[in-house]
């Protein structure tokens, strides 16, 4: 499913991120940016050592921020590494963290010159945000930086299995 975001199209796909050939593919890292489960080890597995040794760079990344490296052996050209919140409650700023992961990624992605990128549906793994309700933040807060800025032509949400796909694509519906 896809629309239209001012003159930029935001679409929801089911698949894989490391396959995707968008210019940025954006990883669920955690602080340490050095690795872990989920979309961020399938990343680095296919991306090779060189996504990790300039990781180490960093010196990591606090919630709600993010950080570039380029993609290793990936098609894409860059990975974005943003940190999502682990969620509680709901009532510990998650809301507002998982908001800034996507802007924060887009700026980063505004700044290079990049006219396409792939998200995965952050924090709705390991660390628990409940499906639903970071669908609707993800897509609100892409859908609006899309509009101010039309410099990324497109935005794809690369969903891992059939009910985050669902979830997607009932809070797209909803939008
Ligand atoms: P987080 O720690 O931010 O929750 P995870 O990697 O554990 O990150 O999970 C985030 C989401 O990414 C989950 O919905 C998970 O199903 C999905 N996911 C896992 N592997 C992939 C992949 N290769 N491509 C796209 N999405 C994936």
């Amino acid at each position: 499913m896809k629309i239209q975001a001012g003159r930029s199209v935001l679409e929801l796909v089911e698949g894989d991120i490391i396959r995707q050939d968008t210019e940025a593919i954006v990883n669920a890292a955690n602080q340490s940016l050095l690795g872990g489960g989920g979309v961020d080890g399938a990343i680095h597995r296919a991306g090779g050592p060189q996504i990790l040794a300039e990781c180490r760079q960093l010196g990591g990344c606090p919630t709600g921020e993010a950080r570039i490296t380029t993609g290793g052996n990936l098609k894409a050209r860059y990975v974005i590494h943003t940190v999502g919140p682990v969620y509680r409650d709901g009532l510990h700023r998650e809301p507002e963290l998982l908001a800034s992961c996507y802007r924060e990624s887009l700026k980063l992605a505004s700044a290079r010159g990049l006219k396409s990128v792939a998200f995965p549906s952050i924090s709705t793994g390991a660390y628990g945000y409940p499906l639903a309700d970071a669908a609707r933040i993800a897509l609100k807060t892409v859908k609006a930086y899309l509009q101010e800025h039309p410099e990324i032509e497109r935005v794809r949400f690369v969903l891992f299995g059939q009910a985050a796909y669902a979830a997607y694509e009932a809070a797209m519906k909803e939008l």
